[in-house]
Order: structure tokens, then sequence, then C-alpha cells
């Protein structure tokens, strides 16, 4: 069993169930972590690669607060984004997965206007919604838009821990290339005997990649599972579609205090 975690916070997400990891005694601090790398990841996504100065560990599934002075609007403004790599081997190297929303005073800026070598403002690791690997069983993880980013830090710590048991991922997408991770997902699919990958594309309703050519239900699920049911659920998107799966798994049987949720547009 590795040991990733040693650091606490209180989490704004809005959540249910989970495990608080390792009891905490000193608080994260703000730090300026540096930009390494910016991935494109969609059309309106990058992944932010950021080498802290201080680590304390994370959990899969945990997020990190960022700080960003927007002209016009001081103080700074924080927000919330999960990490998508994996605690191990190094998590001192964060990725963040960051989707532009329209409008929005932080990702836009985030996703247009950092590049390697500037320094950004975070602090954490945050949160609850985490998965280690004490905790055994089949999983299901549903993720919708940038949903899909702590439950991609889930499944890259599978892979790092030789993980074997059953792995259900459905995600949600508006169109394939808008989907984050699609190429190694498809990788991870067929090396990984254990992991199943289901995409499902909301406004492309021709797209050859994808199975489903609407929104996640009930029915996608269920042939998803194909009767088995998970020990653990992890949901994370937007909260129409987490309220919806998890009564939808609440209706299959699933054990509702197994299923934990993150919710953000
Ligand atoms: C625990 C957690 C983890 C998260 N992880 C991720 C992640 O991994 N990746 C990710 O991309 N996001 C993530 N989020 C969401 C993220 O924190 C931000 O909420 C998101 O990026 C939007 O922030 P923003 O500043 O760009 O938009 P905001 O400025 O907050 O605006 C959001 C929307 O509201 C509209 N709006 C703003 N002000 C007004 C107004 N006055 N009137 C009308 N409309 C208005 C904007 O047009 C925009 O559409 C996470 C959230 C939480 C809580």
């Amino acid at each position: 069993m590795h040991s990733v975690y040693s650091g606490r916070g209180s989490s704004t997400a809005t959540r249910s169930g989970g495990d608080a990891g390792t009891p905490a005694k000193v608080a994260p601090q703000w730090q300026e972590a540096a930009v390494v790398e910016v991935i494109d990841e969609a059309p309106d996504a990058v992944t932010l690669r950021l080498q802290l100065a201080e680590d304390s560990g994370f959990l899969a599934g945990q997020y990190y607060n960022v700080r960003l002075g927007v002209p016009g609007r001081p103080p700074p403004v924080q927000r919330a984004y999960s990490v998508g790599s994996s605690p191990l081997p190094d998590p001192s190297v964060i990725d963040l997965g960051v989707r532009a929303v329209p409008g929005g005073l932080v990702s836009p800026r985030l996703v247009r206007d950092l590049s390697a070598g500037q320094h950004l403002c975070v602090r954490g690791p945050y949160g609850r919604f985490t998965w280690s690997d004490d905790d055994p069983g089949a999983v299901l993880l549903v993720g919708a838009g940038s949903g899909l980013v702590p439950l991609m830090s889930m499944l890259r710590y599978a892979v790092v821990s030789g993980r074997t048991e059953p792995v259900w991922l459905v995600c949600s997408a508006t169109t394939f290339d808008h989907a984050f991770y699609r190429d190694e997902l498809a990788r991870l699919a067929a090396s990984e005997p254990w992991l199943g990958v289901t995409h499902c594309v909301t406004r492309d309703s021709t797209e050859p990649r994808a199975t489903y050519h609407r929104r996640i239900d009930r029915e996608v699920l269920a042939e998803v599972l194909g009767g088995a049911l998970p020990a653990r659920a992890y949901l994370c998107g937007p909260p129409a579609m987490v309220d919806a799966v998890a009564a939808a798994l609440g209706e299959f049987g699933v054990d509702l205090g197994a299923v934990f949720t993150e919710k953000y547009d």
C-alpha cells in the first residue's frame, strides 16, 4: 500500500460520502507552482502540468484551488481544479484539467494565457472525493465534461498501482473531440483487460468512436454494467447528470453509501 497523502483541507465541492483520508496537522498554504507544460486536450480545454515547490502528496480525486488576478477585479479570484494525474510516482507534479467556461472569469484565462515557464498560485490538496487502493472491488466511474478529470487521476492511479479489479468508465462530452484524454483512454482500454471505456457524445449523432449519441442515462448504465453491480461508484460533472446517475444506480441495487459524487459544470 502506497502512502500518498499527508495533507488536509476543507472542500467547497458539493459531495456525498467519501473517506477523509489521513487527518492532518498542517493546512495547505498558497504557493507559486511553475507551469512546466500546457497540453491541448480539446478545442476549449488544456492540461496545465505544474511543478509544486511544496507538496504533501494527494489522493486520486482531490483538487487544488487556483488564485488568479483578474484585471478590474481585485482581489484575486479563486477557483477549484481537480488533479488529473496519478499521485504516483511523483505527487509534486500535478496535471490540472481545465475547460474554458464561456464568459467565465478564470477558466478562459487559464486555457488561453498560460505557457511553460510561467507561474500559477495554487493551494491544496482538498476534497473527499477520493479513491485509494485500500478500496476493494469493481468500480464505476462516470464523468461528463471536465468531470472526467478527477476520474482520470483514479484510473491512472489504478494503472500505476497494478489494480486488476474491473473498472467501468462512462464519459460524456459534447463531441468526441471535446472528450478529455480520448487517445490515452483508447490505449488503456486496449491494453488493460480490466478496463471498459464507454463514450457518449451529446451533439454529434454520427460519431463512430462513441457508443452512445445521447446523454448518460439509465439504459446506458444498464448496458454498460450488463447486470453486474459495482462495489463503489464515483460520479462527477453537472449536478443533473450526477443526480440522475446516482438515482439509477440506487434503482439497480447499488449501495448509495458507496456512491461518491462531486458536482460542477
Ligand atoms: C471541487 C471542484 C473541482 C473542479 N474541478 C474542475 C476541473 O477539474 N476542471 C474544470 O474545468 N473545472 C473544474 N471546476 C469548476 C471550476 O472551479 C470553475 O467553477 C469553472 O472553471 C468556472 O470558473 P470561471 O471563473 O471560468 O467562471 P465564472 O466566472 O465562475 O462563471 C461561470 C459561468 O457563470 C457566468 N456568469 C458569471 N458571472 C455572471 C453574472 N454576473 N451573471 C450571469 N452569468 C454570470 C459566466 O458567463 C459563466 O458561464 C471544479 C469545481 C469544483 C467545485
